[in-house]
């Protein structure tokens, strides 16, 4: 079971919208996905159709259930969700100081069956929500926006990347940057892009996801894109995302 954190501490570069829309895709190749929403703002959750009710990722997390009670089904076949709402804010200051904390998340994975692939969703930061995160994973995907300041706070994440795989969690790797919303018409895409490139030769997906209209309307009719519009750019360049994904994981 390899277990993904999609994750940059910047907000809207396209975390969620992957983590939907990757899972969907891999459930769409056979592939049993769970996503588990660390996001306080539960728009994975939302996205994915959940509408509320039954235990969620925090009660998991502060051990009032086990996470796999709060497994949910979702509408999209292979894709199941741990969703989460405001609540989970909490945590932030719950763990505070709580011995372990860091490794709640792990724990609860370890006892999960029957799923090739766990997304996690992480929250824009580098709080408790998502060190819990990048010590359950074994590998990052980074998102990032084709827009100027693409790259800041890069830095901090890959410091905390690293740290974590020599303190606590010696599998975790960088899987790619995953460009997002490229506009190929605007020079400053395309420039960005070039940037990103040049930091990171090796690092950077070859499926580049275009800004699509579709991948913003998708999530308010509660469904992946790959279902409200499969033919999309977007759908399409989620899809691509899951097949380089595969055959990159294959080779480790
Ligand atoms: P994050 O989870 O990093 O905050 P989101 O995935 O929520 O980012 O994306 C931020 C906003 O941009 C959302 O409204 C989303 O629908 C939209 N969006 C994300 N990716 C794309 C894309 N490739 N094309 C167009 N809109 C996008
Ligand atoms: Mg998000």
């Amino acid at each position: 079971m390899s277990v993904v954190a999609i994750a940059n501490q910047k907000g809207g570069v396209g975390k969620t919208t992957t983590a939907i829309n990757l899972g969907a895709a891999l459930g769409i190749l056979e592939r049993r996905v769970l996503l588990v929403d660390c996001d306080p703002q539960g728009n994975a959750s939302r996205g994915v159709g959940y509408e509320g009710g039954g235990p969620l990722l925090y009660d998991a997390l502060v051990g009032d259930c086990d996470l796999l009670a709060a497994i949910h089904p979702t509408g999209f076949a292979g894709l199941d969700v741990v969703p989460s709402d405001h609540d989970l804010v909490g945590i932030e200051v719950e763990f505070v100081g709580l011995e372990g904390w860091e490794s709640r998340l792990r724990e609860q994975l370890a006892a999960l069956e029957g799923y090739d692939t766990v997304l996690l969703d992480c929250p824009p930061s580098l709080g408790h929500l998502t060190i819990n995160a990048l010590v359950a994973a074994n590998a990052v995907i980074v998102p990032m926006q084709c827009e100027y300041f693409a790259l800041e706070g890069m830095a901090g994440l890959l410091n905390t990347i690293e740290r974590i795989r020599g303190a606590m969690n010696e599998n975790l790797q960088l899987a790619g940057i995953l460009l997002t919303m490229f506009d190929e018409r605007t020079r400053l895409s395309r420039q960005v892009r070039r940037e990103i490139e040049l930091h990171f030769p090796e690092q950077v997906f070859k499926t580049v996801v275009p800004r699509n209209i579709r991948l913003a309307e998708a999530p308010s009719h509660g469904v992946p894109a790959l279902q409200y519009d499969v033919k999309s750019r977007g759908a399409q360049a989620y899809l691509a995302l899951a097949s380089e994904y595969l055959t990159a994981a294959a080779r480790h």
